[in-house]
C-alpha cells in the first residue's frame, strides 16, 4: 500500500548570511512514522525543523506540510502541526492548569486538562507550578501541550536532553504512545540509542546535508554487509541496563 506523504521537503537550503547551514536537503515523511534527524551539534537539525514549523524563513527550496505549501498556506500549516516550546517559553508562575487553558483558549480548542495531565503521568501536578517541576516533568508537559490544537504532526527538538536514563525511557513510551494515537512525530536527537529505540526511519544529517535515511535496522544491516565489525565483543548488556538494573525504572524527581 502506498503510503501517504505528510512532510515533502525538496532541496531545502538555509543561508545565514554567507554561512550555508542547510544545503538542499530532501526528505518525506509518511503519516503516522516516528521519524528522525540524527545528527551532531550544529548539523542544521534545529533550522530544518523551525522552518517545517514555519518559524523560520528559508532560503530556498520547498515544503509540504499536510499537502499544504509552506509559501501559500502557513497560517493552515501552523492549524496542523504541535510544536514543543523550549521550557523557558512557559509562563513560570502558572499552574499546568492554568498553562493548558491558556494554550486552549489561543487555538480556540476545548481541552479537558485532567484527562491531558494524566495521558502524561502529570496527574499529581495540576496545581503545581511549571517553575516547580523536574526536568522530567517539565519536558513530559511541554509534549502534552503540543497536542492542544490536536494536531496531525508534532515536532521535538531533543526532547530528552538532559534528563537521567528513567526519565528518558519514560519519555520514550510517552513518544510511542503519542504516535499509537495516529499523530505523526518528528524529533530530533543526538542520541543514537534514541533513535534506535524509537524511529521507524531517520535521516542522518551532518553538516546541512542529509548523508544517509533508512530505518535504523537497514542502516546498520547496511553498514554490517560493507565488512564493518565492532572492534570488540559485545557484551550482553551495558553501563546503561546496569544503571536501571540497580535504580529501577520508576521515574524520579529530577
Ligand atoms: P542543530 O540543531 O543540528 O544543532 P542548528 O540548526 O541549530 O543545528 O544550527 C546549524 C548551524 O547554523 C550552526 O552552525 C549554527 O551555529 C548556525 N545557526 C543557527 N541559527 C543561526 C542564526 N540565527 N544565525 C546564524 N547562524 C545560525
Ligand atoms: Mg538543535
Amino acid at each position: 500500500m502506498e503510503r501517504k506523504k505528510i512532510i515533502e521537503v525538496k532541496e531545502l537550503v538555509k543561508q545565514y548570511g554567507d554561512f550555508t547551514a542547510v544545503k538542499g536537503i530532501s526528505f518525506d515523511v509518511f503519516e503516522g512514522e516516528i521519524f528522525g534527524l540524527l545528527g551532531p551539534n550544529g548539523a542544521g537539525k534545529s533550522t530544518t525543523l523551525e522552518i517545517i514549523e514555519t518559524l523560520r524563513e528559508k532560503t530556498a527550496g520547498k515544503v509540504l506540510v499536510d499537502g499544504l505549501d509552506l509559501d501559500k498556506s502557513p497560517e493552515a500549516i501552523k492549524t496542523r502541526i504541535g510544536v514543543q516550546l523550549q521550557t523557558s517559553g512557559y509562563y513560570p508562575g502558572l499552574t499546568l492548569t492554568e498553562l493548558i487553558d491558556l494554550f486552549s483558549g489561543l487555538y480556540n480548542q476545548p481541552v479537558n486538562a485532567t484527562e491531558l495531565l494524566s495521558r502524561f503521568n502529570l496527574e499529581d501536578k495540576a496545581k503545581a507550578k511549571f517553575k516547580e517541576l523536574s526536568g522530567g516533568q517539565k519536558q513530559r508537559f511541554s509534549i502534552a501541550t503540543t497536542l492542544i490544537n490536536k494536531p496531525k504532526i508534532i515536532f521535538l527538538d531533543e526532547p530528552t536532553t538532559g534528563l537521567d536514563p528513567q526519565a528518558r525511557r519514560n519519555l520514550w513510551e510517552l513518544i510511542q504512545q503519542v504516535r499509537a494515537h495516529g499523530t505523526t512525530v518528528v524529533i530530533t536527537t543526538h542520541y543514537m540509542d534514541e533513535a534506535e529505540f524509537l524511529c521507524d526511519r531517520c535521516a542522518i544529517v551532518d553538516s546541512g546535508q542529509i548523508i544517509a535515511i533508512d530505518s535504523p535496522d537497514a542502516l546498520i544491516d547496511q553498514l554490517v554487509s560493507s565488512g564493518f565489525e565492532r572492534p570488540k565483543q559485545v557484551k550482553k548488556a551495558n553501563l546503561e541496563d546496569v544503571f536501571i538494573q540497580l535504580t529501577g525504572k520508576n521515574i524520579r524527581e529530577n
